[in-house]
């Protein structure tokens, strides 16, 4: 098996109860997406009314830019969709805590809301290593939730790190264990 043969299903939610769990399944269906072209398996869907308005996932590997974070793309999309640089009313899933530069747009968009699955607490911004929220003079605070899906997103992305680094020794190759959206 190599690295995009990824053996976890896709989840297959009821439309009919569109909850945290809901989106943060589509989320997850992103990160296995980014899974499937070898990226680090992070997903990531703006929610505004109800409606998703932005999904994306992990391409930092694909277009060789640090900041293609599934958080930044799909914030990104999100303010196209509405048409507004400010996400006021809208809610970001993603499968794993957002790091300093993800945290950061979140709270620059205005994101009235941000739910995320496991917390990392090396980079961590929203309450794993430190959290931007706590920023006393800052002009704007969002909700946090956390644990949505928590061990589900978090296998995906240990699995995908123990498999990488199982073909790495094949290859003799240890340098590249480590990543640019290391978790
Ligand atoms: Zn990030």
């Amino acid at each position: 098996m190599s690295t995009s043969d990824c053996p976890f299903p896709k989840l297959h939610p009821s439309q009919l109860i569109r909850d945290d769990a809901f989106f943060m399944s589509l989320a997850y269906n992103r990160a296995i997406d980014a899974w499937r072209v070898e990226e680090v398996p992070i997903g990531a869907v703006v929610v505004h009314d109800g409606e998703v308005v932005g999904s994306a996932y992990n391409q930092v590997i694909t277009t060789g830019d640090a900041t293609a974070h599934a958080e930044m793309l799909a914030i990104t999309q999100a303010s196209r969709a509405i048409g507004d640089w400010r996400l006021t009313d809208a809610t970001l899933y993603v499968t794993k805590e957002p790091c300093p530069m993800c945290s950061g747009a979140a709270m620059m968009s205005r994101l009235s809301r941000v739910v995320y699955a496991f917390s990392d607490p090396r980079m961590g911004c929203l309450g794993g290593a430190t959290n931007i929220n706590d920023l006393p003079e800052a002009w704007h605070h969002f909700e946090i939730t956390t644990g949505v899906l928590e061990e589900e997103c978090r296998s995906l992305v240990q699995a995908f790190f123990e498999m990488r680094r199982a073909e790495n020794k094949e290859n003799k190759s240890p340098n590249l264990i480590e990543s640019e959206y290391d978790s």
